[in-house]
This record gives C-alpha cells, structure tokens and sequence, in this order.
C-alpha cells in the first residue's frame, strides 16, 4: 500500500506516524507548500520522500489531501482530473458541503470518499504531528454512498487503523453539526482571548492571573487563524445561525446580571450544567 499525504502539517503529520506505525502502508510521500515544512516533515520521519503533486498522484494507491479548506477543491479537482481508476482519494477537511457540491459530476466521483476525522489540537505545522491524535475519537463519513464500495472499505479500513468510530452522514448535515459542536467553540475561543486582550492590555497581569478556567476556554484562540478563516467561510450558512443563538444567549445572560435576577441566573447555569451527562 503506498499513501501521498498532501499537506504534511498536524493531521496529515499525525496520520502519517500512525498508519506507518501500524504497519498500514509500506511507503508514504508527501507533498508540501513551504520548502522548511517540507524537509521538517522528512527530518521528523513523517514521510519517506518529498515529492511533486503529479508524482504523488501517480505513484499512490491511496492519496489523503488535509491542506486547509480553502485550498482543497482545486487540489481535489485536480486529483480527480488524473487518477487511475485502481486509486482512491480521500480528504480530511473540516467543512463537506461545499468540497462535495464542487465535485459532485466530476467522472472520477466515486473515487472520492469524502471524510472528517474530528481530532485536532491547537497547534499546526509538522512539528506538531502526534502519535495517537486519531485514538477513539470519532471520524466522519459523508454521502458514502456516492463513493465506490471498494473506495469506501479503504478509507474505513485506514480510519479502524488510526483507532477512529465511524459516524455516517449527508454533508450538509455534517456542516450543521460541526458548526454547533466544533466551530463555534473556535469562535468563543478567538472572540474571548480578542476581549481579554483588548481589556487587559498589561500583558504582565495576564500571566500572572491567568488560572485554569482561562487557559482552557482560549487554548482553541492559538489556533491557526489561516486553516480556520477558511472553515468559517465555507459553513457561513450554518455559522450565522448559531452564532445569532450564541449572542442572544449572550445578552439574555448579560441582561440577568445587569437586573440582578440571581435566581433566573442561577436557573439559566443550573440547565447548562445539563452538559455534564453528554461529557462526563
Ligand atoms: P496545518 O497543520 O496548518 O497543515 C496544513 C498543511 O498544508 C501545512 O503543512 C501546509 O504547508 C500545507 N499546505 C498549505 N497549502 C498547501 C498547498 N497549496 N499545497 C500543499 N500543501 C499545502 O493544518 P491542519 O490542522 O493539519 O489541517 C489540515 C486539514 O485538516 C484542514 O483541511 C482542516 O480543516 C482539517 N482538520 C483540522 C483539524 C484541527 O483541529 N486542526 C481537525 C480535523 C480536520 P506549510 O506548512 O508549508 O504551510
């Protein structure tokens, strides 16, 4: 089995310790944007070699595009344009609507199976791959009946080995419910650390108050702002919507401060409180 990893930085760095690790494939090559990540990726033993897109592509049974999102319809497009018909694709992307409705009377369609592994960490680059990123968290299979069976059974055969559940849904779907579970958490992050920023400009007293409620609510603000500007472009439809939510909550909670409504106050946290018996 040999795998082209296109975009050697945290997911495709990750997926690439773990399958060789497993023993998923005998040869993984990649293919990169800046000459430094690339032989990064090299020094740190993520792929076997650096090579050209068009190589990849011809050398590979199995390709796995995880460049941002912006960037992965044309790459897609033109993966589709050249493949062989024994070669699957897959891509890791956060948003599936938009990737999906771009290929979707491609002729080489079936060959695609369209996926999100929900797995990360705030980090980016090819320093930041780690083994296990993958490990009992959930994948995401979109409109799988659209891809070939046999492309199918690939991918859920190299997602098993990475450890991930397999969840099955229509892109769209997917879209809304990674804009409520995953993409607004993002935005809440970006927005506080922006606020506590703006506010505090001591940077000193930052530090030195910063406990752990506050370092967990912005870890998601170090985020790469150049892999999540485009997810937030691409799920605009489903963003607005939650985020509209999101701010009338704001405001409904500001409001029971300001009129001192202690009891409604501790009602409204009593009743968020409720998310402990979805996370334990
Ligand atoms: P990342 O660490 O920034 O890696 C992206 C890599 O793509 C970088 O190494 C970058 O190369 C490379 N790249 C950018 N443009 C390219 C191009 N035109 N050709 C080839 N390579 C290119 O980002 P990531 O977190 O791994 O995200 C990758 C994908 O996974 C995205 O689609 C994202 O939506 C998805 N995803 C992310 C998470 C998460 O939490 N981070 C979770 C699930 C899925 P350089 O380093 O040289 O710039």
């Amino acid at each position: 089995m040999k795998v082209a990893i296109i975009g050697i930085g945290l997911i495709g760095g990750s997926a690439a310790k773990d399958l060789r690790s497993a023993g998923f494939c005998t040869d993984i090559t990649g293919v990169g944007r800046s000459a430094k990540n690339c032989a990064l990726a090299l020094e740190l033993g993520l792929v076997d070699r650096i090579v050209s897109k068009e190589d990849a592509i011809t050398e590979a049974d199995l390709i796995i595009l995880t460049v941002p999102v912006n960037i992965l319809i044309d790459e897609l497009l033109f993966i589709l344009d050249r493949i062989s018909p024994h070669q699957v694709v897959t891509d890791m992307g956060s948003t599936k609507g938009a990737i999906i409705d771009a290929i979707k009377d491609h002729p080489n369609r079936r060959q695609y199976v369209a996926s999100h592994p929900m797995a990360g960490t705030e980090n980016s680059g090819p320093a930041a791959a780690i083994d296990g990123l993958f490990r009992n968290k959930v994948c995401i299979i979109c409109d799988k009946e659209n891809s070939d069976s046999n492309a199918v059974e690939l991918v859920e055969r190299m997602y098993h080995t990475l450890g991930m559940r397999l969840k099955y849904m229509d892109a769209h779907q997917h879209d809304m419910h990674a804009a409520y579970i995953s993409h607004i958490s993002h935005i809440s992050s970006f927005v506080l650390a922006a606020t506590v920023l703006e506010k505090e400009k001591d940077e000193e007293a930052i530090l030195e108050m910063a406990g752990g409620g506050f370092e967990s609510t912005v870890r998601l603000a170090k985020s790469s702002p150049d892999m999540w500007a485009p997810i937030f472009h691409q799920n605009k439809q489903y963003l607005l919507e939650v985020m509209d939510t999101y701010i009338e909550k704001m405001y409904h909670f500001r409001n029971l401060i300001n009129k001192n409504k202690t009891e409604e106050l501790r009602q409204f946290m009593a009743d968020a409180n409720e998310i402990r018996k979805i996370l334990k």
